[in-house]
């Protein structure tokens, strides 16, 4: 939740409390407790639509994770471009260093496109 949501919170439960103060305030115990149940139901109507925003906000842009890396991804891709890196041979775009996990090759530094995993081009690094 950003500022200016908690803001909005807040100024919408100082609305609520101005708005239901002569019935939250009331001699009468039940217009008062009806009152009070008035503005928890108001709240949590405004809860349920916060939740369903952000649903629909984590469905169109991702979560905080998926967004950092991202970003880091992008960086990565950026630093590999000013380094100097071969280009790719089946797509031209720059290339980034990277170990093999796993094969014949584990262990030793190779060059992989940085458009991977569309593009699959390597390169043996000398
Ligand atoms: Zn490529």
């Amino acid at each position: 939740m950003g500022e200016n949501a908690r803001h909005d919170y807040g100024r919408h439960v100082i609305e609520m409390r101005r708005k239901f103060a002569p019935w939250l305030e009331s001699e009468d115990p039940v217009l008062a407790a009806n009152s009070i149940l008035l503005v928890i139901d108001r709240t949590c109507a405004l809860i349920s639509r916060q939740i369903f925003a952000t649903g629909e906000d984590f469905r169109e842009n991702g979560g905080f994770t998926e967004r950092l890396s991202s970003a880091r991804l992008e960086k990565r891709d950026e630093q590999a471009a000013a380094s100097g890196s071969p280009a790719c041979p089946k797509c031209g775009k720059p290339m980034r260093k990277v170990v093999a996990r796993k094969g014949r090759n584990a262990g030793n530094p190779f060059w992989s496109c940085t458009g991977y995993p569309e593009c699959n081009g390597t390169r043996s690094f000398q």
